[in-house]
């Protein structure tokens, strides 16, 4: 089994639900199982600022699927939650991308691992310390580390 981290984000159609949805759908795909799952946080929005604020969290998976396969099943859960794909990076009912595939680098069409832009984001690093404190996240940095150099003031830990 390999240990996977995922980020999960939404900012519409209640991202509360949305979130406890997705970590329950997370826990039905085949060959894996929900290991740890972090507190949900709010923050503002990247890229447009014309749109709710998110709620993110990380969830630790293992799974014996490879890489291409897990993205296949994460997409079909973001379907199922009604994500629509129009503006970069803008609202969304769903995100669920691979933040790290144990210590898997790739660089391909679909799928570029760790998350090209996970330690720039706090709403990333926040929850991930949170589960995994130890972590460092391969040819960048520990997350502990990269996490005093991002700006993380507008976000709040939800009860
Ligand atoms: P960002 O990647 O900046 O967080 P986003 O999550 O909003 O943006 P999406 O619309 O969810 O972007 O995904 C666009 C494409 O990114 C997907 O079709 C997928 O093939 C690709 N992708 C590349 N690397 C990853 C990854 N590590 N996890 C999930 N999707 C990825
Ligand atoms: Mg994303
Ligand atoms: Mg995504």
């Amino acid at each position: 089994m390999i240990k996977v981290y995922i980020g999960l984000g939404s900012n519409l159609d209640d991202p509360q639900a949305q979130l406890k949805k997705a970590t329950v759908a997370l826990g039905t795909i085949p060959s894996s199982s929900v290991v740890k799952t972090s507190s949900f946080y709010k923050s503002k929005p990247v890229g447009p600022q014309d749109q709710p604020d998110y709620i993110n969290a990380v969830v630790e998976l293992a799974t014996g699927l490879s890489a291409p396969v897990l993205l296949d099943y994460l997409q079909g859960i973001e379907n199922e939650h009604g994500r629509q794909r129009e503006q970069r990076w803008g609202a969304r009912t769903l995100d669920l991308d691979i933040l790290l595939f144990g210590e898997e680098v790739i660089h391909d069409d679909r799928l570029v691992v760790p998350h090209v832009e996970m330690h720039k984001r706090g709403f990333v690093l926040f929850p991930l310390e949170e589960i995994a404190p130890d972590c460092v996240i391969p040819d960048i940095g520990s997350v502990h580390a990269l996490l005093q150099q991002v700006n993380t003031d507008d976000m709040v830990k939800l009860a």
